[in-house]
């Protein structure tokens, strides 16, 4: 581990509290990425004067620089002037962002203020083989580490995006169903082994969500459902800021809520579950009696945008199913706001419009007008962002660890948003 704050032998106790607070100063700046000076002082509650000195020790140390550009979220700054932004240096580290969709592979590198450096995607059949994901992760991020240069040796962690449910306690994808070649894998042990790099796994809806939560359309919420519409449909949900998993990892599995009793049987093993109507392949098999099988979701959303009155009616059906499944969860969990993403978002008000009445329709009325519902901000790189910001979360104990500043990690612990 390269990050060192504390190599000071000293242990009197007015050093021990001004290590103390550069490892909260580190802190702000691994989760947020970049931060003002008085960023730094809101959210540490330490005075200006103080971090002024902290960031002063940080940046002779070569830990930290001074960085061009705008904050991602709001800085506090006055108007006009915009403020002296701080990220921790590109020589202290590097992780690795892996999302698995269940039809494509995405990989990036990223330094420790989140900033992605390279990146690399591939199609590929990811259910049917957790062995031929593996192979193709490792020779993505080799050519991903390649591209930004960056040194295998500086990768202090990664993190791994997979479509299915997750079980913590094993660490193991806990459905034969959803995800059938990946059955009984030890994901992130089986990744670490190739890549020789430590691995963090988690749902790719839970990684759109904290993405989106950190750096997009979730930004200030605290309680989010956060949906992925795309081959399959998941929500990631945030509870008091933190990533709501359940007890073996399936909670948010959203798509296989019933909304049609004799529908199509779905790959979970039930019928009529709102994967089967709203998700890509559903949607695709009822456009393709009248377009054709050749399309693409893309193309529907495309063609829907260009008036298209079948691609428009199949987009609004699949808001419409959407917005009443979202109408249960809302009475459940009432969140603050509700982040559609996946590759169907990409349709904007064509599908957010009836989801929106849909859920106006059937949830209570205080449920439905507490719940926010807006389309992601980023996009196809919600989950791996999530997933970078995961690596970077999941590895401070260990960055902490290697400082000796034990105290700073008194409240963490898990992935929170
Ligand atoms: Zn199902």
């Amino acid at each position: 581990m390269r990050l060192v704050v504390g190599s000071s032998p000293r242990t009197g106790s007015l050093e021990s509290l001004r290590e103390h607070n550069l490892l909260r100063v580190v802190d702000v700046l691994l989760e947020r990425g970049v931060a003002s000076r008085a960023d730094i002082a809101r959210r540490t509650g330490l005075s200006r004067t103080t971090v002024s000195s902290l960031v002063a020790d940080l940046i002779r140390r070569g830990l930290v620089c001074e960085r061009a550009g705008t904050p991602e979220r709001d800085s506090g700054a006055g108007a006009g002037r915009p403020p002296v932004l701080l990220a921790l240096d590109r020589s202290v580290g590097a992780v690795v962002g892996l999302d698995f969709g269940h039809t494509h592979l995405r990989v990036v590198v990223a330094d420790l203020s989140h900033e992605i450096l390279a990146e690399a995607e591939q199609a590929m059949d990811v259910d049917h083989s957790a062995a031929e994901g593996f192979e193709a992760a490792a020779t993505l991020v080799d050519a991903v580490l390649a591209e930004a240069g960056v040194p295998r040796d500086r990768v202090v962690n990664v993190g791994m995006g997979i479509p299915g449910p997750i079980s913590h306690r094993s660490g193991t994808v806990g459905s034969a169903s959803i995800l059938p070649g990946w059955v009984g894998v030890r994901a992130a042990e089986e990744l670490e082994r190739r890549l020789g790099m430590p691995v963090v796994v988690e749902n790719d809806a839970n990684l759109g969500a904290l993405g989106e939560s950190l750096f997009g359309a979730g930004r200030g919420a605290r309680e989010i459902v956060y949906l992925k519409v795309s081959s399959g449909i998941g929500a990631g949900v945030i509870l008091g800021g933190r990533i709501h998993r359940g007890a073996g990892g399936t909670a948010g599995e959203i798509g296989h809520l019933l909304v049609d009793e004799g529908g199509h049987v779905c790959r979970c093993g039930n019928r009529g579950c709102l994967e089967t109507v709203a998700a890509a392949p559903g949607l695709l098999e009822q456009i393709s009696r009248t377009h054709g099988s050749s399309l693409s979701i893309h193309d529907v959303v495309a063609l829907a945008a260009g008036g298209d009155p079948g691609c428009r009616r199949v987009i609004a059906d699949a808001g419409q199913h959407i917005g009443r499944a979202v109408a249960m969860l809302c009475n459940l969990l009432n969140p603050e706001r509700v982040v559609v993403g996946g590759d169907l978002s990409a349709a904007g008000d064509l599908l957010l419009g009836p989801l929106r009445a849909a859920l106006d329709r059937y949830a209570i009325p205080s449920a439905a007008e507490d719940a926010d519902v807006r389309t992601g901000l980023l996009g196809e790189r919600a989950e791996v962002r999530g997933a970078v910001a995961l690596a970077i979360g999941e590895a401070q104990p260990s960055l902490m660890q290697a400082t000796g500043g034990t105290a700073a990690l008194g409240s963490r612990g898990g992935t929170s948003a």
